[in-house]
């Protein structure tokens, strides 16, 4: 059965256990990325001490190894996003290079001059300048959608947007800069109705609670292993089959041949078509372990935990004063985005960080939305399963100390 204390899982997180300027360390920078347990940073150690060798291509043992681990890896991630199968994951080097592979391999062969992409006006950067790069060379138009002054997605100027003109609508499931959920269900089949192929960037998601791609019905589904206790440098794009077969590589070399020659070359076959070069092996052995992790951790009362430090850190920020929380959708992840009336985030965040207490500054990689709120940037506390109560006390301690300081 699986369970969830907090206490139990804080002590699986070596890092967590330091003191940052002579204080232990309140950990709230969650949504840049996550800390890894001792599961995870055996997992990799294991490997480079005992299984190290390239995949697929050696004669040895090592090397039959090294392919069975980083195949039954991806089979873990296939059955872990419910993809009807491993060929439909392709590892990546997180959701940026996930989404830049399907704007320049599908946009480049499925968008005219003309055709539309649609995204949300509170995308990351990185799913907004991959469209516009593939955009610019086919003629196709990149379009904001509205975002409403609460952080969510205004779903009526949505549908007016829609044509059969949109090519691709690509959303977050969550927003990394206001932490808002977006029905992406119901952004699916809209788009889906105009005939428009849809790209969930999962990077915000990905950790807060488990997704079945298949039923979702999105066609990519794109995320980062950082995000989710996994190492960095790795990344998951699931496609939907049909879609993976007809598009072109995205990069050339090692893996993704089938034959060479100088009168045509031949492509592999799915997964190992988009596949470019060694592997980042290691990665996905970790990412596994990751995987393994949140398995074995009731993910309902993680939610549900992280959902009452939100809770609780909008209450006392709101007793506090003088902050106000930037985005308020009634469907939110434990990030709380906040300005101050009295100084600039990042004066906020360096006297918080002296007290042993790290959250981000700046506009997320969200400058649209940040400059239709008005502001340069926020204040950004993001939570996850390991932060305590006393982490929020914490939080709101620093900030009092950063008003009575900067006020
Ligand atoms: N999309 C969202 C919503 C994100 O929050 C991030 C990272 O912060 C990314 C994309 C990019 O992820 P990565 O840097 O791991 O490629």
């Amino acid at each position: 059965m699986n369970h969830f204390d907090v206490g139990e899982l804080r002590s699986q997180f070596p890092i967590l256990q330091q003191r940052v300027n002579g204080q232990p360390l309140v950990y709230l920078d969650n949504a840049a990325t996550t800390q890894k347990p001792d599961s995870v940073i055996d997992a990799i150690a294991n490997y480079y001490r005992n299984d190290n060798a390239n995949v697929h291509r050696g004669a040895h043992a090592l090397s039959d190894r090294a392919t069975e681990v980083f195949e039954s890896a991806r089979q873990k991630v296939a059955e872990f996003i419910s993809a009807s199968s491993k060929d439909e994951v392709l590892w990546t080097r997180g959701t940026t290079e996930s989404i830049n592979l399907v704007a320049s391999s599908w946009g480049g062969q499925n968008l005219s001059a003309g055709d539309r992409i649609l995204v949300s006006a509170m995308e990351h950067h990185a799913n907004i300048v991959p469209w516009q790069m593939v955009a610019e060379k086919h003629g196709a138009r990149v379009e904001p959608i509205p975002v409403d002054a609460d952080g969510s997605i205004n779903m009526a100027a949505f549908v007016s947007l829609l044509d059969e003109r949109v090519k691709m609508v690509a959303v977050g499931h969550v927003s990394n800069a206001l932490g808002s959920i977006n029905p992406v269900s119901e952004i699916i089949s809209l788009a889906h109705g105009v005939g428009a192929r849809v790209l969930i960037d999962a990077a915000q998601s990905i950790a807060h609670w488990p997704v079945n791609v298949a039923e979702l019905n999105c066609d990519f589904y794109a995320f980062s292993a950082h995000k989710m206790f996994g190492p960095t440098g790795m990344g998951v794009l699931y496609g939907k089959r049909e879609c993976l077969e007809s598009m072109p590589p995205y990069q050339g070399g090692g893996e993704m041949i089938e034959t060479v020659s100088f009168a045509g070359t031949t492509f592999n076959k799915l997964p190992y078509k988009f596949e470019a070069g060694t592997p980042n092996i290691a990665g996905a052995v970790g990412l596994a372990a990751a995987v393994e992790f949140l398995q074995g951790i009731d993910r309902t009362a993680a939610d549900q935990h992280e959902t009452q430090l939100l809770a609780r850190a909008e209450q006392e920020l709101d007793a506090l004063g003088g902050y106000q929380i930037v985005g308020k959708a009634s469907q939110r992840v434990a990030v709380l985005s906040f300005i101050g009336d009295f100084a600039h985030p990042q004066d906020i965040g360096m006297i918080l960080d002296k007290q042993g207490v790290a959250v981000r500054t700046g506009n997320h990689c969200a400058q649209p939305i940040m400059d239709q709120f008005g502001i340069p940037g926020t204040v950004r506390a993001s939570f996850s399963l390991y932060n305590t109560v006393e982490d929020v006390d914490r939080l709101i301690a620093g900030l009092a100390k950063a008003k009575m300081f900067l006020a």
